[in-house]
């Protein structure tokens, strides 16, 4: 068995891992989650990752969680037959006029409200910042630039047009089409791209509880707006993801790194979950080892109290995910153990009574350093509770009876989540957690625990008992 990490880590999976005999390898490696980006492939090559993952959750130790990640209102550029070569000084049209063929200095762009939106002197990014270009006249057609940054585009590259706000909705017709085939497939989180503001996130969630759906919202930060409003954009979601891929065009490349820490201590404070996702290892996407840098940003990221860390192109479609996923768990690991975190601990404020005994049982565990800490949740909010108080004892031990909530514990730093039948006799549910964890050898007679319990009398939730418990084991 692999060691516990607290940190958690998503996998983007993609051609370089659809086969299951992958999959099952990138679990046994640590993989918590498995992340299914919308932007591409179509719902046959998703939904056959969807049923390997089941597939193969029948029979791991850890099942395996499923998220999927919205494409969101991307700008692209058209088809070209050839890739066109843009030098820097030159002038470069992008048009709107829809099947209008690319020519040697021109392209279509699929947005036609670009040639409104934009002024004389704007930036126009393409390729993800590979080739810039500044407007210098514009029309109802088109739009006439000049190339800052020159380079070779290809067919559907992405346009980024940073700080400008574009004229479409946050969650378009493909979206939801996507969203219902992932909540079709019973998937647990829903990944929403360039987030703009908190009403966004309202309406995904009317999408979910219209579907009667436990879904759990990731909200992802990835441009200026949503920088902007990123305190009620985390107050609404169920966590967010740094998205450092499109954030890092959007926005000045050394704001990154103060937005991410930004990012993550709000976080820390509302109690809510975060990914630190992209270029944590590009260049494993070719080489079988990442660089120094690569090395000291995952670790930056878990020194930070990230919930988890998230591969894309380098499980997507690189040459070693599976080494990659071996990478970033021994590093986060050794991180983990070098006890140099942040130490957010109970710097959160409780906002209810709850929030308040699941700070105290932390705080109890912490300055007792009991053996283990068992949580016994039903919906996982108990749990979810005494995470997000940062504490520093290794694992949190969290019991659930249901196997959809144990998934959606896998984003949260510490937690270990099982699943077990709860009993309506509260003593019988507490002493079959004990007896699974003496059994997994973490326990044994003797060893001091803390036992924070909701909900553990009738299993009709009616009669709520909350508790924290010391106890021995016997
Ligand atoms: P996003 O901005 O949503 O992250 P992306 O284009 O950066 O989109 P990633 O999910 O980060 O995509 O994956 C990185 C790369 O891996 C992609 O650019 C693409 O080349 C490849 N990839 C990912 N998923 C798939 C897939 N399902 N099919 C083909 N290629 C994929
Ligand atoms: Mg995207
Ligand atoms: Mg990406």
């Amino acid at each position: 068995m692999i060691k516990f990490r607290k940190t958690k880590i998503i996998c983007t999976l993609g051609p370089a891992t659809s086969d299951i005999n992958v999959i099952r390898k990138l679990a046994e490696a640590g993989m918590n989650i498995a992340r299914l980006n919308m932007s591409h492939g179509d719902h046959k090559f998703h939904g056959n990752l969807i049923q390997k993952i089941k597939t193969l959750n029948k029979d791991l130790k850890y099942p395996i969680a499923i998220l999927i990640d919205t494409q969101g209102p991307e700008i692209r550029t058209g088809e070209v037959s050839a890739e066109l070569d843009l030098k820097v000084g030159e002038i470069f049209k992008f048009h709107v006029i829809p099947g209008q063929e690319a020519e040697e200095k021109s392209v279509f762009v699929n947005y036609t409200d670009i040639v409104k939106d934009l002024k004389i002197g704007d930036k126009v990014t393409v390729d993800n910042g590979l080739i810039n270009l500044v407007v210098l006249e514009k029309n109802e057609r088109e739009l006439i630039c000049r190339v800052i940054d020159g380079g070779k585009l290809g067919s559907r590259k992405h346009i980024n047009l940073p700080g400008i706000k574009v004229n479409l909705p946050s969650i378009t017709q493909k979206d939801i089409k996507d969203i219902s085939f992932g909540l079709e497939n019973d998937v647990d989180f829903i990944a929403l791209s360039f987030v703009r503001s908190a009403d966004d996130i309202r309406q995904l969630r009317a999408i979910i509880d219209e579907k009667n759906s436990h879904a759990q919202i990731i909200a992802k930060i990835e441009d200026q707006e949503a920088v902007k409003n990123y305190k009620e954009i985390i107050e609404v979601s169920d966590g967010v993801m740094v998205a450092r891929g499109d954030l890092g065009v959007e926005v000045e490349l050394e704001e990154l790194p103060i937005i991410q820490r930004k990012i993550i201590k709000e976080c820390a404070f509302q109690g809510r979950r975060v990914i630190v996702a992209t270029h944590l290892l590009e260049s494993m996407i070719q080489n079988p080892f990442p660089t120094r840098a690569e090395v000291t940003d995952v670790a930056n990221a878990v020194f930070e109290e990230a919930d988890a860390i998230m591969l894309s192109g380098e499980t997507a479609s690189g040459k070693f995910p599976v080494r990659c996923v071996e990478m970033l768990h021994k590093i986060a690991l050794r991180v983990e153990s070098s006890g140099g975190g942040v130490g957010y601990v109970l710097q959160k404020k409780p906002k209810n009574k709850k929030e308040e005994l699941a700070r105290s049982a932390a705080s109890l565990a912490d300055s007792l350093k009991t053996h283990a800490v068992i949580v016994i949740t039903r919906r996982g909010t108990t749990a979810i509770n005494i995470a997000s108080f940062h504490p520093e004892f290794p694992v949190i031990h969290a019991f659930t009876n249901m196997s959809s909530v144990r998934r959606k514990l896998w984003l949260n730093r510490g937690i270990l989540p099982y699943r077990i039948n709860f009993s309506s006799d509260p003593e019988k549910t507490i002493a079959l957690a004990i007896e699974t964890l003496k059994k997994n050898g973490i326990v044994e007679i003797g060893n001091q625990v803390v036992i924070l319990s909701d909900m553990i009398a009738g299993i009709d939730g009616t009669d709520r008992v909350e508790t924290i418990q010391v106890r021995v084991v016997k």
